[in-house]
C-alpha cells in the first residue's frame, strides 16, 4: 500500500529559484527508497517538504489517504545534537518527549548506540566527539525512535568508508526487522544500489525525477 505519494510537486523558493518541477513519486510502505542525483538537484528540498517542513508550491502530497504520521525521523545532513546533553541524553530526548519512561527507553537508545558503534560512549559530551561520531549519534537519535517513516538526508557523506559500509549493514538489518519505510537521499550510485529496493534518479534545472530503477530485494552481508 501506498504511504506517501508526490503529485506535480514543484517549488519555487522565494529568491526565485526552481528547486523541483512536476515531481511525481509514489512510496509504498515499508520500501526503502533512494533518491539519487548530483548536488543541487532537490533532493533535500524532496525530504522536506514530506516531512512537512516546507510546503510545495504546486501540486500535492498525500499520506495513504490520511494525515503525516506524527513518528516520522528525519536524519539532517550535518549533525544536529544538544551540545549541553551527554550522548545518552541526546538520543533519550525524543523518547522523552514521546513520553517513554527511562525504563522503556534505555534499550532502545543501549542498541541504537551500539548499532552506530558508540556503546562506550554513553556518558561523552557531543564537543569530545569527531565530526563522524557526532553524525552517528544523530543517526542512533532517529532509529531509537522506531519511526514509521525514516527520511535519511546524505546521513553517511562525511562518514570514513570503513563505518559506512559498517552502518549501511545495519541500517538495512533493521529496516527489514523494523518494516520501516525508509526515503534515503544520497549522491553515490553504489550506496543506493546497495541499500535500495528502488531508486529515484533526479536531475537538475529544474530538479525533476528522471528515472526510477527497482533493484532486486537488498539484503546485509552478515
Ligand atoms: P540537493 O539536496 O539535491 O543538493 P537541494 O534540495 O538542497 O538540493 O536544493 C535544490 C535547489 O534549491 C538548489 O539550487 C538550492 O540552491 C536551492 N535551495 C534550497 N533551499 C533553498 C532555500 N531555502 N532558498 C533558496 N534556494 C534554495
Ligand atoms: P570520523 O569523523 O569519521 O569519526 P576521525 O578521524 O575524527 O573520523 O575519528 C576517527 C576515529 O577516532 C573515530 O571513529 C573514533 O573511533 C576515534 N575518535 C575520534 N575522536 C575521539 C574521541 N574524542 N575520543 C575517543 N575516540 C575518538
Amino acid at each position: 500500500s501506498t504511504i506517501v505519494s508526490l503529485s506535480g510537486v514543484g517549488k519555487k523558493f522565494e529568491s526565485g529559484t526552481v528547486a523541483l518541477s512536476d515531481v511525481d513519486l509514489c512510496v509504498a510502505r515499508g520500501e526503502f527508497l533512494s533518491l539519487l542525483g548530483p548536488s543541487g538537484c532537490g533532493k533535500s528540498t524532496v525530504l522536506r517538504l514530506i516531512a512537512g517542513l516546507d510546503r510545495p508550491t504546486t501540486g500535492r502530497i498525500a499520506w495513504g489517504g490520511e494525515r503525516r504520521p506524527r513518528d516520522i525521523g528525519f536524519v539532517f545532513q550535518e549533525p544536529t545534537l544538544m551540545p549541553w546533553a551527554r550522548v545518552y541524553d541526546n538520543v533519550w530526548l525524543p523518547l522523552r518527549l514521546k513520553g517513554m519512561s527511562a525504563r522503556e527507553a534505555e534499550p532502545r537508545i543501549v542498541e541504537a548506540l551500539e548499532s552506530v558503534g558508540l556503546q562506550d560512549f554513553h556518558r561523552a559530551y557531543p564537543r569530545e566527539l569527531s565530526g563522524g561520531m557526532k553524525m552517528r549519534v544523530s543517526i542512533a537519535r532517529a532509529l531509537a525512535t522506531d519511526p514509521t517513516v525514516l527520511l535519511m538526508d546524505e546521513p553517511f557523506a562525511a562518514l570514513d568508508e570503513i563505518t559506512r559500509f559498517k552502518l549501511n549493514d545495519d541500517l538495512l538489518r533493521l529496516w527489514k526487522e523494523r518494516g520501516w519505510t525508509i526515503i534515503f537521499v544520497t549522491h553515490s550510485v553504489f550506496e543506493s544500489v546497495y541499500l535500495s529496493t528502488r531508486i529515484a534518479v533526479m536531475t537538475s534545472r529544474p530538479g525533476r525525477i528522471a528515472e526510477e530503477i527497482a533493484i532486486d530485494e537488498p539484503s546485509p552481508r552478515s
